[in-house]
């Protein structure tokens, strides 16, 4: 793998060292040094969390601006689910897919569309697989970075499919080079619209040999100013009907819609980093039984709660299901037997997975057993210190601190408590 591209960073001229940040990040990721906040690259998974609750706009995500993109080729916007729920009194998709042709694009190809395959691959997938371990959702990356990095033991429970995004890129791209023969591959670029920081590192993070679908990751609030001034729906009548997505695809821009998409009884669906993590810890220690398939989203109440995406969550959800109800949107017939014979015959191709993706330890990523050794020393340290977890060291816990002096990245007479103790 190629070195995994962090989307998060921090601005340490606007940082005064409060350490809000400190105590959210989810996989204590973050330290105080010299007053200011730095994050370690090996333990970040791009959740956003410290974004979310920075009240000094001293961190930010890192994705393609839309000024940095060449309109003088042949742009497919890749709309993410949840870009459909931010616009208030909106019954029709086909408002923003015309908004994003007005915005310059040459065409739109729906992630809910690609979504909706994702379903039908899973389902054969899990149809042909012979463990009776669940199988975890790989559509959230942080998620995934997140399983990797703590619980590489769950690694082989991931469904090793493309992302939505990823297979939309696919389609897109190789659609238009049926239609438009006079085009060359360079001449065409995939832009995805993301709701979020980790699907921007995962795009930019791509491993030696796999296959790059999405050329360009957008923020979707820069995307949603845009549209903003260009969709006047209640000025202008109904644009053409262009959406191809159904209600299945829609459905995955909120927890439970992937899950549930699959038609099986025997799911577990969680939402927001902290129960993500809860759920994790007990597959496992192998507590969960009689699921089939678990759908975990960092945010809440799933990706409409994207750090990048600028309608409240709770509030995006409920225009998805008005959307959903009364819109255009309507069940489509599965198509997925067009893209490719081996699926019609239940099958699936190499080209729509992407297992070592999955399986591969991260660059920089600590051996196993060193890495239980420190733990257990560190466990000893722990034992001795006061247990405050003020945060005064610049380490989230008492607990981080102590692994923090094992691994020689802090000193104890930074415990300024334990010195006043002695
Ligand atoms: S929340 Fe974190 S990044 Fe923001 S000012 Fe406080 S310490 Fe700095
Ligand atoms: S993005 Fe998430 S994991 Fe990374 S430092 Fe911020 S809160 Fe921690």
């Amino acid at each position: 793998m190629a070195k995994y591209t962090h989307s998060v960073s921090i601005d340490p001229d606007k940082c005064t060292g409060c350490t809000t940040c400190l105590r959210r990040c989810p996989v204590e990721a973050i330290r105080i040094r010299n007053n200011k906040a730095v994050i370690n690259p090996l333990s970040c998974i791009d959740c956003g969390e410290c974004i979310r609750v920075c009240k000094h706009s001293a961190k930010h995500a890192s994705y393609d601006k839309l000024t940095d993109l060449d309109y003088s080729k042949h742009l497919i916007a890749l709309p993410a689910p949840s870009l459909f729920g931010q616009f208030n009194h909106m019954n029709e998709a086909d408002y923003v897919i015309q908004g994003l042709l007005d915005m310059g694009f040459s065409e739109v190809y729906e992630v809910a569309k690609a979504a909706e395959y994702v379903t039908d691959l899973t389902r054969i997938y899990m149809n042909g697989r012979q463990s009776r371990d669940p199988v975890i959702s790989s559509a959230c990356p942080a998620v995934v970075r997140l399983i990797k990095l703590r619980y590489p033991t769950l690694c082989e429970q991931l469904v090793p499919v493309l992302t939505p995004y990823e297979l939309a890129g696919k389609l897109a791209r190789e659609k238009a080079m049926r239609e438009h023969p006079e085009l060359s591959p360079s001449d065409i670029k995939t832009v995805f619209i993301s709701p979020c920081p980790a699907k921007v590192s995962w795009a930019k993070s791509v491993m030696e040999g796999q296959k790059v679908y999405v050329d360009y990751v957008t923020s979707m609030n820069d995307v949603y100013m845009e549209l903003l001034s260009r969709m006047k729906h209640d000025e202008v009548p109904s644009p053409e009907a262009a959406s191809e997505a159904g209600i299945v695809g829609l459905g995955w821009a909120t927890t439970s819609g992937e899950a549930a998409s699959l038609m099986n009884d025997g799911y577990l669906s969680a939402d927001g980093i902290d129960n993500v993590i809860k759920v994790l810890d007990d597959l496992e220690s192998g507590t969960v039984s009689d699921i089939s398939f678990v759908e975990l989203n960092a945010c809440s109440p799933g990706c409409v709660g994207g750090v990048l995406a600028p309608t409240n969550g709770y509030v995006a959800r409920v225009r998805l299901h008005n959307l959903r109800k009364t819109g255009g949107m309507v069940v489509k017939p599965n198509d997925i037997r067009d893209v490719d014979e081996s699926i019609a015959a239940g099958n699936i191709s190499d080209e729509y997975t992407e297992e070592e993706a999955f399986t591969y330890m991260p660059e920089g990523a600590p051996n196993m057993l060193a890495m239980m050794l420190a733990m257990k020393k560190a466990e000893a340290l722990a034992d001795k210190l006061p247990k405050k977890d003020c945060g005064a060291c610049g380490s989230p816990t008492c607990r981080a601190f102590a692994l923090d002096v094992v691994n020689g990245e802090a000193k104890l007479e930074d415990c300024k408590i334990r010195t006043e103790m002695e």
